[in-house]
């Protein structure tokens, strides 16, 4: 099975991904966690989007694809994989379902976590107080400009994903286990 997650920045992606991997063994292809790894190895694909990433910028389409694709190609996707901030434009989304059909595959279920900003906007804050390791966008500030970029460029992917009839919206305002729990109901109910 390959599902998106998808959702604004600080939804739960994240976390529902992680979930869904230890319950279902579907690895989480994050192309934020990939980015942040080739950042911290020092690689030229990092040294090229740190900067965006720390504005809260989009890095560009072609490079996302790219190592989405690489990726994709590991043998532990073999039955699917969870898509974790892959797509955020509809490029990307063509892209993707270009991709998997010459795999002979299909992304088969799109699930929007739906919250409302102000909510992100406390959870960002929540953190801040918290004290912890932040990341360098994980700033009120940086969050209102990704809050900005998610509108313009990624929520139309939810009428891409409603027009081919896989968008399922959860309510992600709900506590963590109350929407892992909004999600094993929808797989559960998916045939086969
Ligand atoms: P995330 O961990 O998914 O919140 O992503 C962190 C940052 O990585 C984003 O703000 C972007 O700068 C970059 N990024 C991650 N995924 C993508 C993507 N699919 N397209 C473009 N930029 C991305």
């Amino acid at each position: 099975m390959n599902l998106v997650l998808f959702g604004p920045p600080g939804a739960g992606k994240g976390t529902q991904s992680k979930l869904l991997t230890a319950q279902r063994g579907l690895p989480q292809l994050s192309t934020g966690d990939m980015l942040r790894a080739a950042i911290e190895a020092g690689t030229p694909l990092g040294v090229a989007c740190k900067a965006l990433m720390a504005k809260g910028e989009l890095v560009p389409d072609e490079t996302v694809i790219r190592i989405i694709g690489q990726r994709y190609d590991q043998p532990d996707c073999k039955d699917g994989a969870v898509f974790d901030g892959f797509p955020r434009t509809i490029a990307q989304a063509e892209a993707l379902d270009t991709m998997l059909a010459e795999r002979g595959r299909q992304i088969d279920l799109v699930l929007e976590l739906k919250v409302d900003d102000a909510v992100l906007l406390s959870r960002v804050e929540t953190r801040i107080k918290a004290g912890g390791v932040l990341r360098s966008d994980d700033t009120p500030e940086t969050l209102a400009h990704r809050l900005e970029i998610y509108y313009r460029n990624t929520a139309p992917l939810i009428g891409y994903y409603r027009q081919q009839g896989k968008l399922k919206t959860v309510d992600g305002m709900a506590p963590v286990e109350a929407v892992t729990a909004q999600i094993a109901a929808i797989l559960n109910a998916v045939p086969g």
